[in-house]
């Protein structure tokens, strides 16, 4: 009877153990194709910009002396293009960088955000940013580099998609504490609201090859967030304007 009952234990033990390595090997390959999907867009989105340039350069090469027009032209692409793979490449080690960095301390956010609007505005002195920060407790454990991108992501997005001002916002509600992101621009729909946060998506690809975006910005905005226990939100409507919340994490 003993031998019996332990070999039937030691079965379902063997049972168990092989769902556990099953789904242990599932998650590995999600992982690992989520890997792989990564590269892969990374590859593509940093090869188009220097075909561009390379295209351009050619044209240079072989007309540039006969139509000189072309120059001005193509000399602007280049330009473009470059300041696009400039973007992609900080923002790829920022994604490599967050992963791995741990330097973390006591921040208030509410300086962080003032300080960004801040540089912001001035950066942009044709456009208005508004700051309205209730009282409030908005201090956070975390890295302050990381941090700052938040800010800078939500209201350079806000700006980008949206001609009108930018309005910015903390208040606290039911214990938790709010950073509100809002514009009056194009709008996402509720469709497109889903995917915006993942890695090298964007809306319009064509229409946002000119505004220099890289689909990175949400994704890097969402995984820092996240990595310091807070959460981040959009409302937003087509033709009437778009609202991210930034959800603090409780310390
Ligand atoms: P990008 O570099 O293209 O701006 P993001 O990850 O920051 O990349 O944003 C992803 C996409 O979400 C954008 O391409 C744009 O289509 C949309 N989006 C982001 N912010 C806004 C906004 N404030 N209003 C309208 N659309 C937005």
């Amino acid at each position: 009877w003993e031998k019996i009952d332990v070999e039937k234990r030691s079965m379902d033990e063997i049972y168990e153990m092989e769902i556990t390595f099953n789904e242990m090997i599932d998650s590995l390959k999600e992982n690992f194709e989520k890997q792989e999907a990564f590269v892969s867009n990374a590859s593509h989105e940093l090869k188009t910009p220097i075909q561009i340039i390379k295209s351009y350069a050619q044209l240079i090469e072989r007309q540039g002396k006969k139509r000189p027009e072309l120059l001005e032209e193509s000399v602007g692409a280049i330009d473009s293009e470059a300041d696009r793979m400039q973007k992609l490449v900080e923002q790829l080690l920022l994604l490599a960088k967050h992963k791995s960095e741990n330097k973390k301390q006591k921040i208030n956010i509410r300086e962080i955000v003032e300080q960004v609007v801040q540089t912001i505005q001035n950066a942009y002195p044709a456009r208005s940013i508004q700051l309205n920060a209730e009282n409030g407790n908005y201090e956070a454990f975390g890295n302050i580099d990381q941090l700052k991108q938040i800010p800078y992501i939500l209201i350079e997005n806000a700006l980008k998609y949206s001609e009108d001002d930018v309005l910015v916002s903390m208040y606290s509600d039911a214990g938790k504490s709010f950073i509100q992101f809002k514009d009056f621009g194009e709008g996402i729909s509720d469709e497109e609201q889903e995917k915006i946060f993942d890695r090298f998506y964007r809306v319009d690809r064509a229409r946002n090859r000119k505004t220099g975006g890289t689909g990175l910005g949400l994704a890097i905005a969402k995984e820092i967030i996240e990595a310091h226990g807070g959460k981040i939100t959009v409302e937003s409507k087509i033709r009437k304007g778009s609202t991210f919340i930034w959800e603090l994490g409780q310390n």
